[in-house]
């Protein structure tokens, strides 16, 4: 089979054969299980390392910052950079700042929000905010969700960082960003725009962080309805992995597929290898 690069009008180039020049890849249940890292993704990531390709891993989680992150996943031996971690709280931050440079924002969030939004020149206030941006906590306060109900009522739009219902916790499911967006929706009638997975615009903002066209760039995920299905709306050649949430059995489920499936990511290290550019 070759791959001639021409590009007839009834002859699109298969993605298939471009060579990978970027990866993006999914953090919980591809590389750490909790704070424990999954077998072989402390090779993976350091295959990617050596490669001289470029990569990022990519996460919902908008508690912390990206420093936070590269400390807890170094915890788990597990050695990511700091600029190579994107989290959806650092895409908002992004996206509102394409948007509405300067805007002012209320902020129910953590850390990983508020310094995104700082940094991104955003003024946070409590009076009359052009935003509501809803990020995950493990502190909702009623009064919080109050304000944020009254500011919305009174005109401000509504930004949330992913639609996760629930998280993982070692003692069984915690309510996550999506839980709480649902309580404000009920409360004013009106729908968060959520930029995280499986918003095709966290994978397109990740790709142009790091300058990647998304012919020549894969995503690794453990799940079809977030991972899989975003990377294929951003166009990206997609690879599942079995050490998170969807079983073998469960993917013929979805009207859709990866480009790839493999048992983890232990199992992509002799592909990074094999195209990493000589
Ligand atoms: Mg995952």
């Amino acid at each position: 089979m070759s791959d001639t690069g021409a590009n007839q009008d009834d002859e699109p180039i298969s993605s298939e054969h471009r060579p990978v020049a970027c990866w993006l890849t999914d953090m919980d249940g591809v590389l750490v299980h909790e704070q424990r890292a999954i077998p072989g993704a402390a090779e993976f990531i350091a295959a990617l390392q050596r490669s001289g390709l470029r990569f990022l891993v990519l996460t919902n989680n908008s508690i912390f910052t990206a420093r936070d992150l590269r400390a807890r996943l170094l915890a788990s031996g597990i050695d990511v950079p700091e600029d190579c971690i994107w989290t959806s709280a650092l895409a908002t931050a992004q996206f509102l700042a394409e948007q509405s440079p300067g805007a002012s924002v209320y902020v129910i969030g953590e850390t990983g929000l508020t310094t995104a939004l700082h940094e991104a020149g955003f003024v946070m206030t409590e009076t009359d905010p052009d935003y509501v941006v809803l990020g995950e906590t493990r502190t909702y306060s009623f009064e919080a969700i109050t304000k944020a109900i009254r500011y919305l009522e009174r005109g401000s739009r509504f930004i949330a960082t992913n639609p996760d219902a629930t998280g993982p916790s070692a003692e069984g499911s915690l309510p996550a960003t999506g839980s709480v967006a649902a309580l404000i929706t009920r409360a004013t009638g009106l729908e968060p725009y959520y930029v995280g997975k499986p918003n095709p615009l966290m994978m397109r903002s990740a790709l142009n962080r790091i300058h990647a066209h998304s012919e020549t760039t894969v995503m690794v995920g453990d799940r079809m309805d977030t991972d899989v299905i975003a990377g294929i709306e951003a166009g990206l050649r997609t690879f599942l992995v079995l050490t998170g949430s969807t079983s073998v059995e469960r993917i013929s489920r979805f009207p859709y597929r990866p480009s790839q499936i493999v048992d983890s990511v232990a199992d992509l290290v002799d592909l990074v290898e094999r195209w990493a550019p000589s």
